[in-house]
């Protein structure tokens, strides 16, 4: 029998599980343990139910086009669950000057591929729209170097671009800056467009002529989720696996490689391993691998942001009130503390009885870490002034919730591939351990869930059980 353990109980963690708990099932001789320091599995995956309103204190979706996650749901059950945001209504603001103009119709991520849409917005300086017709004759550029998003945004379409769009729309997803994260490893695509078209518009007009020539398939809305919210996939998964393999509330102190194999210690308790699936932001993989110093200096040096989330819930009055879309993105020029906000009541269907709307608004990330060290009510304060001067919301919210992730997203750097590879052949010269989590090749639910399972593999491979076969006898 082998024996394997998981430290972390996120999303990343679980997915591990899972998949052991599979090959277990399949008869493989495997057992595992699933250490998580706090009391409950989930991580940052934490839904609030409140006044008939669904809330999402972290995650409250995925990128349909990432098929990990929702593969993971279909095979715990789920499938029937799981929704599409309502895309018809999908409409994005960006402040502009105290005023949230609509993002153009034809704009992908940042590209614009729609010539009329892009001239007509208000968006947009007159300089800036002149950038962007530029941009059609740049040059293709095999880069040599990696570098940040703003310095390659700005090389194609100047710096009215990096302010209002590519600032605010990483901060939306990693919490973090243009002007820090690094290109090949957030944006690889539009490195290898430059690469092959020079023009990111140009490139990004041949990607859609290729697929209106694709065979036509149903359309998919970009986001998808859960009937019940992100906590639905963590109950279920928790519900799949072995009862006896759990330990909630046993934060792992640290894993050392000893004998051939690998041993865990929480609190006074030490246990024997085969290997050791380490799913866990790296600054915490990092505390816990003292006895492999070299890697643990390169896992403590990916940075990590925090993140507050807000929700606010009001009645209809508000609702009707209220701008039509998904929500509003704030360029760091516009001076809030507020990122973003998503009128979660228009992105998904069912997370809000007919008579209530759902503010969620993002604080914190790569500039606004002292957020977190605001009270709950000092940050309401903040957030309730912020959304009276952008929406003349003065509105009473009805009811309210502040959740603070400290250390929570990772920002891939400038340089973070190669680092990645210098993880990697550290990692490789201590046999039974692999890494899972958002700090490594995708920071979303689906690339943990895909490093959580994936590690599973190549772990079993290492004992010598490949392709869910049981371990042969040796007697
Ligand atoms: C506010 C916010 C919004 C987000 N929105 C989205 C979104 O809409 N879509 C999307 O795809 N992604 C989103 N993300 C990113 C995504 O949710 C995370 O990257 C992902 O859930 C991380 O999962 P994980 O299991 O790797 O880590 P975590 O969720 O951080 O889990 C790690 C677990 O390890 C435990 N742990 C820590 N130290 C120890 C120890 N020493 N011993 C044992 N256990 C330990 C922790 O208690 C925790 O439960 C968001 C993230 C945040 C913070």
């Amino acid at each position: 029998m082998k024996r394997l353990a998981i430290v972390g109980g996120g999303i990343s963690g679980l997915a591990a599980a899972y998949a052991l708990e599979e090959k277990r099932r399949a008869g493989v001789e495997v057992e595992y343990v699933l250490y998580e320091a706090s009391a409950r599995f989930g991580g940052v995956l934490v839904t609030d139910k409140v006044d008939g309103c669904i809330l999402e204190a972290g995650a409250d979706s995925f990128l349909t086009e990432k098929p990990w996650a929702i593969e993971l749901c279909k095979k715990i059950g789920l499938g029937d669950q799981l929704i599409g945001s309502n895309d018809a209504d999908r409409k994005t603001y960006i402040l502009v000057k105290g005023k949230l103009i609509e993002m153009p119709d034809g704009l992908m991520f940042m590209i614009p591929t729609k010539l009329t849409p892009t001239v007509m917005s208000p968006l947009f300086s007159m300089q800036a729209k002149l950038r962007m017709a530029r941009e059609w004759f740049h040059p293709p550029r095999k880069a040599t170097e990696d570098e940040t998003v703003a310095a390659f945004v700005e090389r194609h379409y100047g710096p009215e671009m990096v302010d209002r769009l590519a600032d605010p729309l990483l901060s939306g997803v990693y919490g973090g800056e243009a002007s820090q994260l690094s290109v090949r490893a957030v944006l690889p695509r539009f490195a290898e467009m430059e690469a092959k078209h020079g023009s990111l518009g140009r490139a990004m007009l041949a990607a859609r002529a290729a697929m209106a020539r694709a065979p036509k398939t149903k359309p998919r809305p970009l986001f998808t989720s859960l009937q019940e919210g992100m906590q639905q996939m963590v109950d279920a998964l928790v519900a799949t696996l072995d009862a006896s393999s759990l330990k909630t509330g046993t934060p792992v102190q640290a894993i050392s490689p000893e004998a051939g194999g690998w041993v865990v210690s929480a609190g006074l308790q030490s246990d024997q391993f085969d290997s050791v699936i380490v799913a866990l932001p790296t600054h915490a993989a990092a505390a816990l691998l003292q006895r492999s110093p070299d890697l643990a200096a390169e896992l403590a040096a990916i940075q990590y942001s925090s993140s507050v989330t807000v929700a606010l819930g009001y009645g209809k009055q508000v609702r009707d009130a209220l701008p039509p879309g998904f929500g509003f993105l704030v360029p760091r020029s516009e001076g809030k503390r507020i990122l973003a906000a998503t009128f979660v009541h228009n992105k998904f269907p069912h997370r809000a009885p007919d008579d209530r709307a759902i503010l969620r608004c993002f604080l914190g990330g790569a500039r606004g870490e002292q957020m977190l060290a605001l009270s709950e009510d000092q940050i309401l304060i903040i957030v309730r002034q912020e959304l009276q001067q952008i929406l003349s919301l003065k509105a009473e919210p009805l009811f309210t919730r502040v959740f603070k992730w400290k250390g929570a997203m990772a920002q891939y750097g400038v340089g973070h591939l190669d680092r990645l590879d210098r993880i990697e052949t550290l990692r490789k010269k201590l046999p039974g351990l692999a890494l899972a989590g958002n700090g490594y090749s995708g920071i979303g639910v689906p690339d943990c869930v895909r490093t959580g399972t994936v590690a599973v593999e190549e772990m079993l491979k290492g004992l010598g059980i490949s392709e869910g076969q049981p371990v042969p006898s040796t007697s």
